[in-house]
């Protein structure tokens, strides 16, 4: 089977939305960080060369909000020849949706990107503008999932597990049943609490354990209806049954990935290893460490590493019974 290495493009930091969980922080979105038409040459140009045929490379663009760059359209055109040449293999956009509700411009950049990744806070349009502090947000968004479907794209839509929605997953889940059948990929996601989310975790923080039936029924009801799903979050809470949705292989994909962005141009991932590599001791030690994927250390240093110890223990002693 073919491995892949991402290559997280960060193209710059402002955004049109400011949502309570942001992984940056409002002062490093306010610095207007962008990376030029000739950094992004440059960097796409150094990015290391597939020699075998058992790896491939999947650029995904991000920023704060990527499609807000004024050159978007030429980047994605770079990668699209980058594609060309052989030196990436799918280009993915991470983006709020907002621009892309306007299907002309949709229309047009999706003639370059392959995937695209949105993140749903719920299904209520209230509750929802609440998290981006942007009224409107919510339908425009949806208008921007439609969009891409129609233009052939595929979608991701990625749920949180996050205190002010982590008990409506079944009914987003239901939600996207009916608005879309099985036609996206949903993967749901403990929370990076980073930047603005780390600030904001007294409003955003919640215990594993307290959303784990949230979420098996919200999974329950993806399944269901033959959607693909896949879920970032600590095994040892989940039942057995859906470990299965864990992505395998992510370590690898994660250790050979490469970070690009205005401040540090290109190197490793940094962030994404610290959160899902370089974990604990308690997980270390764990026969599933390799196969359970999710953001542990911001969230161990909220909360401690009590609740894993525990789930851990409990995990072990149904195993032997
Ligand atoms: S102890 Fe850590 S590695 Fe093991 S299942 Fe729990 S969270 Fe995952």
């Amino acid at each position: 089977m073919k491995k892949f290495r991402k290559i997280y493009i960060n193209i710059n930091s402002i955004c049109n939305c400011k949502c309570v969980n942001c992984i940056l922080s409002e002062d490093s979105r306010k610095m207007h960080d962008e990376l030029s038409i000739d950094e992004i040459n440059n960097l796409v140009d150094s990015i290391p060369q597939i020699t075998d045929n058992q790896h491939y490379n999947i650029a995904e663009v991000s920023g704060g909000e990527p499609t807000l760059h004024k050159h978007f359209i030429e980047i994605v055109k770079i990668l699209q020849s980058a594609k060309t040449k052989g030196h990436l293999h799918k280009i993915a956009l991470l983006t709020n949706g907002l621009t892309a509700s306007n299907k002309a411009f949709c229309s047009d950049i999706s003639q370059y990107i392959d995937d695209v990744v949105i993140t749903l806070y719920d299904t209520n349009p209230i509750n929802h503008d609440w998290f981006t502090n942007v009224s409107g947000s919510f339908v425009d968004k949806i208008a921007a999932i439609d969009n891409f479907l129609e233009c052939g794209v595929n979608v991701h839509i990625k749920l949180l597990v996050i205190r002010p929605s982590y008990q409506r997953l079944p009914e987003i889940a239901e939600f996207i049943n009916q608005k879309w059948g099985n036609k996206v990929h949903v993967a749901i996601n403990g929370t990076h609490y980073t930047g603005d989310a780390h600030r904001n975790n007294d409003v955003l923080f919640i215990k594993n354990q307290n959303a784990k039936p949230y979420i098996e029924k919200a999974l329950d009801i993806l399944i269901m209806n033959k959607t693909i799903v896949s879920v970032f979050f600590p095994l040892c809470i989940l039942d057995p049954i859906y470990w299965q949705y864990s992505p395998r292989g992510f370590k690898d994909v994660i250790d050979a990935s490469l970070s690009i962005s205005p401040k540090y141009k290109i190197g490793k991932a940094d962030r994404l290893l610290d959160e899902f590599i370089h974990r604990n001791d308690v997980c270390e030690s764990c026969l599933l460490v390799e196969r359970c994927n999710w953001p542990w250390k911001r969230y161990c240093e909220i909360l401690d590493e009590q609740e894993i110890i525990e789930a851990k223990n409990n995990m072990y002693k149904n195993i032997i019974n």
